[in-house]
């Protein structure tokens, strides 16, 4: 039957597909005893997805030819046989029936009597047939757990899957997306997770924190993730395809109407010029940050490298892909940031130190960096090699205190030496800049000020760290919340110090390509937002639709709002 289940939304649009669920265990099954009025109706479930079963094994003796189907025909036989068993059968119905077992607990508890009876035979082959066993018994679980008509199971045949899991890695989700997956279903995780992140990138439509979903989804459940509405429907009715027929039809008109602004400037409706910088790794997002017209590059998060590799990327691998990146952008800038290792971004090679109590407080970033000189010196060198092919600027994440850059400067100055003497091709002065992600940074913008030469600011994490909240953590859905006046009062002081020190300020977190806090940003004096390539179009398009001088006459009332809840109220009154 139908039944949605509401989430966050991580990432945009819709997807229609058959549930693949990640489960822990095959067999959770409700152990709940059944009341004697149910037993009736239970047991007709049971012989239902019994029967089932056995029809799905007659299909797929039909789908066999030639030599698979004489192989397979044997395992197929084996499994009628089974599924025909009357002492099974006798057994299942006596512990709906007496033992007042579901269904479910019933077919599992008959599944451990019969592996301890193979498991206890001394023939080997015998042995092995509880695996037989296990797969029958699944089929009927699963048949059983599935409400879904022959009819749906056609249609989710035809299409791709959506993960239902906990929460998903970011390598599994790359691994999945270059293999049809249409979208994930997360019961726990935030927006804000580097798996969102990568999931806005891959343009994979994703729910976080939904909550039963492992408990109510069962594989081959078609499934409608709708990220727009922020939940998932579980056996969408024809009323629920129709609506994402529609959202289809329109995605494509909008696709195709933002498509007419790739050309056009960031301006807003009474005539302010805003920057868009794109936040990009792979080849595909700098092809898409060009052809979306981004004016460079805010954020090449360069650990990505690192976390692809299996051990640490050499000096001309990195030089490459940072050659390559400043190449691919044509002679706009590109924002190169140093590694970003550490807290839940642990490489293969072993560099981000493991076993740390409270590793987002730990060694990451510019810390770990600084802690391992000559691994760090490799990826300057890279970057001063590939900045001879265009203009580059340096970022350095999880800056605390000014004398973190000064260090990094040191490095650079030394890096620039060593190359000389080797004869190799120098850039011009590389502008150096500080990531402002770490309270003290924010706090003690001014005095960074004095050694950076532009901001960034990192929403992602100084909002993590200002509100104490892990950023991945969706318990704390209340607390992390962008519009946290603590949180909008220190990124308005940065941009301001910044304004008054005459750097550059941009905003690289992922709220900068959210249409949501466009108005806001540009109230606090931001102009230079860096996002993800595919957000490009909408801020500008959201963007075209401000006024920016009655915005920043908004500045100071956003800025005395108590709690986020009256920020919010104030942004959905922004009628300019
Ligand atoms: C941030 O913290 O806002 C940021 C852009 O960095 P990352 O998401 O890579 O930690
Ligand atoms: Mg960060």
């Amino acid at each position: 039957m139908r039944h949605v289940l509401p989430g966050s939304n991580a990432s945009r649009g819709m997807a229609l597909g058959r549930a693949r669920l990640v489960q822990p265990s095959r067999y959770l099954v409700d152990t709940r005893p059944l009341a004697e009025e149910e037993v009736d109706t239970e047991l007709e479930k049971l012989h239902r997805a019994l029967d089932t079963a056995r029809q799905e094994l007659r299909e797929l003796r039909g789908k066999l030819h030639g030599a698979l189907a004489r192989e397979v025909n044997e395992f197929i036989d084996a499994h009628s046989l089974l599924l025909d068993d009357q002492e099974l059968l006798r057994g299942l119905d006596d512990l709906v029936r007496v033992g007042h077992y579901r269904p479910g607990a019933a077919l599992k508890k008959q599944r451990d009597r019969l592996a301890a009876v193979f498991e206890a035979m001394d023939d080997p082959y015998l042995r092995s047939r509880k695996e037989d066993v296990d797969q029958v018994i699944n089929r009927v679980i699963s048949a059983l757990q599935r409400q879904t008509s022959r009819e749906e199971r056609k249609l989710a045949a035809r299409v791709g899957e959506i993960l239902i899991a906990d929460t998903i890695a970011p390598a599994d989700m790359a691994h999945l997306a270059g293999n049809g997956l249409l979208g994930v279903v997360a019961s726990s995780g935030s927006p804000y997770s580097h798996s969102a992140i990568l999931a806005r990138s891959l343009d994979l439509p994703m729910l976080v924190g939904v909550r039963d979903a492992l408990a109510t989804i069962h594989d081959d459940d078609l499934i409608l993730l709708d990220a727009e509405r922020a939940e998932a429907v579980v056996h969408p009715t024809a009323q629920d395809l129709a609506r994402y027929r529609a959202w289809q039809r329109e995605a494509q008109l909008e696709g195709r109407r933002l498509a007419s602004l790739a050309n056009a400037p960031t301006r807003t409706r009474d005539g302010t010029d805003i920057r868009l910088l794109a936040n990009a790794e792979t080849p595909t997002d700098i092809a898409m940050a060009r052809a979306r017209g981004a004016d460079g590059v805010g954020l090449y998060r360069t650990e990505f490298l690192f976390l692809r590799h299996k051990g640490l990327p050499s000096e001309d691998e990195q030089f490459i892909a940072y050659r390559d990146l400043v190449l691919g952008m044509g002679g706009l800038p590109v924002t190169i940031r140093t590694l970003d290792l550490g807290a839940d971004k642990a490489d293969a090679a072993g560099l981000a130190l493991r076993g740390e109590e409270n590793p987002a407080l730990g060694v990451r970033g510019v810390r770990l960096s600084l802690r391992y000189p000559a691994v760090f010196t490799t990826q300057i060198r890279a970057i001063l090699r590939a900045a001879c092919y265009g203009p580059v600027r340096v970022l350095v994440p999880m800056i605390t205190q000014p004398d973190e850059l000064i260090a990094v400067r040191t490095l650079f100055k030394l890096a620039r030496q060593d190359l000389k003497r080797e004869n190799i091709d120098l850039p011009e002065k590389l502008q150096l800049g500080a990531m402002i992600e770490v309270p003290a940074a924010a706090i003690n913008v001014r005095s960074l000020l004095e050694h950076a030469d532009f901001l960034a600011i990192g929403t992602n994490d100084l909002a993590q760290y200002v509100l104490a909240s892990d950023r991945g953590n969706d318990a704390l859905d209340n607390i992390y919340n962008p519009l946290q006046p603590a949180l909008l009062r220190l990124i308005s002081y940065v941009i301001t110090s910044g304004r008054r020190a005459g750097k550059p300020v941009s905003l690289c977190g992922e709220i900068g390509g959210d249409t949501k806090f466009t108005a806001m940003l540009l109230a606090l004096g931001l102009c230079e937002f860096s996002m993800h390539s595919s957000q490009l179009l909408h801020v500008r398009d959201r963007i075209a639709a401000l006024n920016h001088k009655g915005l920043r006459r908004l500045a100071p009332a956003i800025l005395r709002c108590r709690t986020h809840e009256e920020a919010e109220d104030l942004l959905s009154r922004i009628t300019c």
